[in-house]
């Protein structure tokens, strides 16, 4: 948190430092949510654990990547493409600061602007981590990131620049259909949304360029569009009605093609259980693009296999599945395990 701090301190005086500590910030939380685990978490992998020279600092540390493998296998909390994607991006505008950086581009408002698009975006996945994810065990720092959460978004102004450039550009799209909603990250009005409701597309902030993948449905209740934007939870604005992945589920299938094929005692056809959040019926075949997505967790898998025991879809690997069973049985060995 001090290194939070830091960062946004040193912005506009020094902006390397800002960018040096701001890093060091995102590995230190990371490496605290595998330490709540258990500290040899964070000892680099080839190297043997040891408390005496673990306490005297004396041990190489896991890098991102690594400490991101581990809070999948083994805390089973991991973090999603687009956050490792950002985090990573962070560790490499450090490296080129530390490399490449002159006194003389000190000033350069453009260079500051690359940082706190950076900044933004990276926060905006560190807060929903500490924030929400993990907040049990970032809860006693909770006034403090708030603290921070205020701070920066006061980076919002040195974006005002990019956000003016492209208010020309917007109008243009938004007389073409597009749809502009404020972004979660930068919080200017510059997120580009698809017209169309019951389409699964990618929307991308033209100023931060934070991306999120979102579906709009109708509200069930009123009349009014409803936005999930990366995850199967959402309230709509007009009315307040809450949504979620069943909402969604049913506006993406086929209910036509789906109903038939229930006929047919196919009941399962179009709907099958999702490795990565472990849904159950979360993921759906969308409609006319015929393409797998879990409505929970937003991954579209490649493809959904049956499961030889129970007969399920999913997308986990079903090899030896009879015996062994998929994420929502336990196969033929639990079977007689229950004899
Ligand atoms: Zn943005
Ligand atoms: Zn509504
Ligand atoms: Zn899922
Ligand atoms: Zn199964």
């Amino acid at each position: 948190m001090d290194f939070l701090s830091k960062a946004i301190e040193e912005f506009d005086t020094h902006p390397k430092y800002s960018v040096i500590h701001f890093h060091a910030a995102v590995e230190l939380i990371i490496k605290a949510r595998l330490m709540h685990e258990h500290w040899s978490l964070i000892v680099a992998k080839g190297n043997e654990p040891d408390w005496d020279k673990f306490v005297a600092g004396d041990f190489q540390s896991v890098t991102l990547d690594e400490a991101a493998n581990r809070l999948q296998r083994i805390v089973q909390s991991g973090l999603t493409q687009t956050e490792i994607e950002s985090f990573r991006n962070i560790a490499k505008h450090r490296n080129k600061m530390l490399h490449f950086f002159h006194v003389a581009d000190k000033s350069d408002q453009s260079l500051k602007q690359d940082i706190a698009r950076q900044q933004l975006k990276a926060w905006y996945y560190l807060h929903q981590l500490i924030g929400e994810r993990w907040r049990d065990v970032f809860a006693s720092h909770s006034n403090k990131i708030s603290e921070i959460d205020q701070e920066l978004r006061g980076l919002h102004d040195f974006l005002q620049v990019i956000f003016d450039n492209l208010k020309a550009k917007i109008l243009e799209a938004e007389y073409a259909g597009f749809v502009f909603t404020e972004c979660p990250s930068c919080k200017f009005k510059a997120q580009e949304h698809e017209p169309d409701i019951e389409v699964i597309y990618v929307a991308d902030c033209l100023v931060c360029g934070l991306i999120e993948t979102c579906v709009k449905i109708e509200c069930k209740n009123c009349n009014e569009v409803v936005t999930f934007s990366d995850e199967g939870h959402t309230n709509c604005l007009g009315c307040g009605a809450y949504h979620n992945h069943e909402d969604l589920a049913e506006a993406l299938i086929d209910q036509g093609v789906a109903f038939i094929a229930a006929k047919e005692g196919n009941y399962d056809a179009y709907i099958g259980n999702c490795a990565d959040c472990d849904g159950y019926h979360t993921v759906v075949q969308v409609k006319e693009t015929e393409t797998w997505f879990c409505t929970e967790c937003f991954i579209e898998p490649k493809q959904m296999v049956t499961c030889e025991w129970c007969n399920e879809l999913s997308s986990v690997d079903m090899e030896g599945s009879y015996v062994r069973g998929c994420n929502q049985c336990e196969g033929m060995s639990g079977w007689h395990e229950n004899d």
